[in-house]
This record gives structure tokens, C-alpha cells and sequence, in this order.
């Protein structure tokens, strides 16, 4: 199961790519210009994710994504990360699923290693050490 925190990094992340969010099955489009100010989500982005919340993620995906938020919020779906791109996608929790699931499939020049990978405020360990490892700092 996908907590909310992860759910709303992985909103945060490919808006950031420019993807759409569709509210109410596409009633409403929604792509913050601004998702991130400085260490912190955007008033912007958080207008958007209360949206999805009070909606309780019914009928809100991300384009080219087919799982709905609500889907990912339930125990049969978690956020894993792409083999191609690193991004956070859904993953069904168990058995198997059809498609990858990563919208990069769609974004052309996408992975781009010359631009610095979307991000979430928090800067954990595990993402530095990505970054790290991206630039090819010797320790
Ligand atoms: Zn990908």
C-alpha cells in the first residue's frame, strides 16, 4: 500500500515533468506551474493534492497513468521507482502487471541525464546517494 506522503511525491515529481492531472475523470485538469519553492511544496501544488484528497482520489489519475489515485492509495497498489528513469511509478503489489506503468514511455528525451532529476522536498539519504552516484563522485 502506497502511504499518501509517497503518493503525493510521486504527483509532485511528474508534474514537475509536466504531466496533467485529471480530476473527475478529465472534468478538471490540473498541472501546478510551481510544485516546489525552495524546500517546500508550492501553495499551488497543495491546493491540488487537497483536491485529490477531498475527492479522496476517486477518479483522479495522472495522465498516461492508468491506475486512479484512489487505486493507489488501496493495498493492491505501491509506488516503486523506474528501472528506466528512477521516477516513482505504481506497481501493483502482487501478481503481475501488463504494462510498465511508467509514463516516461511517452515523454521523448526522456531519461534526460543531463538535467538534474525531478525532486521532492525531502532529501533523504537514498536520493543523494542517487545523485551521487549519477555524477560519479568518488568517495
Ligand atoms: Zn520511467
Amino acid at each position: 500500500m502506497a502511504s499518501s506522503e509517497k503518493v503525493k511525491q510521486y504527483l509532485a515529481c511528474w508534474f514537475q515533468l509536466g504531466k496533467r492531472l485529471f480530476v473527475d475523470n478529465g472534468r478538471e485538469i490540473l498541472c501546478p506551474k510551481t510544485v516546489i519553492i525552495q524546500d517546500k511544496y508550492s501553495p499551488e501544488f497543495e491546493a491540488c493534492w487537497n483536491k485529490v484528497l477531498k475527492m479522496e482520489g476517486h477518479n483522479c489519475y495522472l495522465e498516461g497513468v492508468e491506475p486512479t489515485i484512489d487505486l493507489l492509495l488501496s493495498s493492491a497498489w505501491e509506488i516503486a521507482s523506474c528501472v528506466n528513469c528512477q521516477m516513482p511509478i505504481p506497481r501493483l503489489d502482487l501478481g503481475l502487471q501488463a504494462s510498465p506503468g511508467c509514463p516516461c514511455v511517452d515523454i521523448p528525451l526522456w531519461p534526460n541525464t543531463d538535467l538534474p532529476l525531478p525532486h521532492s522536498p525531502i532529501n533523504n539519504r537514498s536520493h543523494l546517494n542517487r545523485i551521487r552516484s549519477r555524477l560519479n563522485i568518488k568517495h
